[in-house]
């Protein structure tokens, strides 16, 4: 018989990308396998964001775009699922009939069942639970990189920011347990991985629910102990809960990456109490210095809302400053989005669209600039890259491969043939030569470390083309 074929089509955060690789594992457990490109799969999966109010908007086009699709291709099946799915539920049935399963963020397991039965029964199936029965970790799992894996140590968040209609679609907090944890982390390290990002909408808050303060920082500590697990990343954290253990395990344990994402959102306290954000200026930047003094080389990355309800000019003024003063690495920066479900969606003082596209537009300038400064200074360094998978491929002509320094920035370095082809997963050490606002260029190689990751990717093709280049080059 012919295995079913099958397409995940991921939206939203890091964790929706972990929910997708189990889905692809679910899947594929049950005897599907991916449609290769091009191909019209038998089974679509949208695994859904709700964060952004065109998310629904975006979901509804593309189901739209599939009628004429499944149309001429009778037996095919489309699932939606993710945090639109949980939100949304018997709607998505209502607005698309033509879907023919909706499940919900706390049962995703449920997938190759629900598909099974509206087959068998040529009817829509829905199931949405309201909290998580099994942590996801024990389900089957397909990931995108040999070398590199998420691993979830909480779902869910017990705060309430004004903006986020997380907790009411991913539940409070649930903690797994670290010896689970740290199993998982070993196990992939067998596999040949060399990097884990810990997960958790909230992951400096693990150990809440079984009452340990600093479990997180333990956790941190207990990863360094893996031999063979040689980068260890997280995300992400919110500032309230950046204790200085967190700091300190970060500083002292060597696997652990000189890199972190914390969230800012806010730079004004007034716009911060107005997001219930539990945090003010004078924390954020206390952390940052921190930070700086325990890992000078850290890189430090955050995330912005631009136009919140009722940011004044003087508001808008004290983001500029925190950016400014904390000199980040790089600022994903956001519109306010009015989120249908949320407090600030009915906050009065909504920002006009023309203003905060003004705001966004000089807040971006800034941050670029600074970012762009910072990875000037990085000009001259030596860095270890590890080789991604068609990461930010510029083109053929700049024969540069791409991946991530110990700080996570990207990097495109040179090949050098005498030295060797890297594979994604192996190590490069290499000066950096040439810095951009988001990126940096290493065109003076210095060696390739051969990794297990990269002979586990490795596949009996030639590198090259795994990179993204034309095939074979003359010796
Ligand atoms: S910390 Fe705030 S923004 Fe982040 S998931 Fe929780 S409620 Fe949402």
């Amino acid at each position: 018989m012919v295995p079913r074929t099958y397409q995940v089509r991921t939206y939203g955060c890091q964790m929706n990308v972990h929910d997708s690789e189990r889905l692809s594992g679910l899947l594929e457990s049950a005897g599907y396998v991916p449609a290769v490109q091009g191909q019209v799969a038998n089974v679509v999966v949208f695994n859904t964001c709700a964060v952004r109010e065109n998310a629904d908007n975006r979901l509804y086009g593309n189901l739209s775009h599939l009628v004429p699709v499944k149309a001429s291709n009778p037996g095919m099946q489309i699932a939606v699922g993710g945090c639109l799915a949980q939100k949304d539920q018997g709607e998505i049935l209502r607005k698309a009939p033509w879907v023919d399963v909706v499940f919900g963020t706390h049962n995703i397991g449920s997938l190759p069942m629900l598909l099974e039965r509206a087959r068998i029964e040529d009817e829509a199936q829905i199931e949405i639970k309201e909290a998580l029965e099994v942590f996801p970790s024990s389900l089957p799992t397909k990931r995108d990189a040999a070398y590199a894996a998420y691993v979830s140590v909480s779902v869910g968040c017990n705060n309430t920011c004004t903006f986020c209609i997380v907790p009411a679609l991913r539940g409070t907090e649930k903690d797994r347990r670290a010896g689970d944890i740290l199993a998982e982390v070993r196990m992939l390290v067998d596999d040949g991985v060399l990097e884990v990002t810990l997960l958790g909408q909230n992951v400096n808050a693990y150990g809440v629910e079984f009452g340990e303060r600093e479990a997180f920082g333990k956790l941190l500590r207990a990863c360094g102990e893996i031999s063979g697990l040689e980068r260890v990343r997280f995300m992400s954290p919110h500032p309230r809960d950046f204790t200085d253990d967190v700091i300190a395990a970060m500083a002292e344990t060597a696997n652990v990456m000189p890199q972190l994402h914390m969230p800012l959102q806010s730079g004004s306290d007034n716009v911060l109490q107005a997001m219930r954000r539990s945090y003010r200026q004078d924390r954020y930047l206390g952390i940052i210095d921190k930070v700086r003094k325990a890992m000078p080389d850290a890189a430090i990355t955050t995330d912005i809302i631009v136009g919140f309800p009722g940011e004044t000019e003087a508001d808008f003024e004290q983001t500029v400053h925190v950016v400014r003063e904390a000199r980040f690495a790089g600022a994903y920066t956001f519109l306010y989005s009015q989120r249908p479900g949320t407090p600030a969606a009915s906050m009065p003082g909504q920002i006009p669209h023309e203003v905060m596209q003004d705001r966004y537009l000089r807040l971006v300038e800034v941050a670029n600039d600074i970012a762009w400064a910072e990875n000037k200074k990085l000009v001259g360094k030596t860095v270890a890259v590890l080789v991604a998978n068609g990461e930010g491929r510029k083109d053929e002509a700049t024969e540069r491969v791409s991946g991530r320094a110990p700080d996570n920035r990207l990097v495109h370095v040179a090949l050098n043939f005498e030295v060797g082809v890297p594979r994604p997963g192996d190590v490069i050490t290499a000066e950096i030569t040439h810095a951009a606002p988001h990126h940096l260029v290493a065109d003076r190689v210095i060696s390739l470390r051969r990794t297990r990751a990269g002979d586990v990717g490795e596949q009996p093709i030639n590198n090259l083309v795994l990179l993204g280049l034309p095939a074979m080059r003359p010796a």
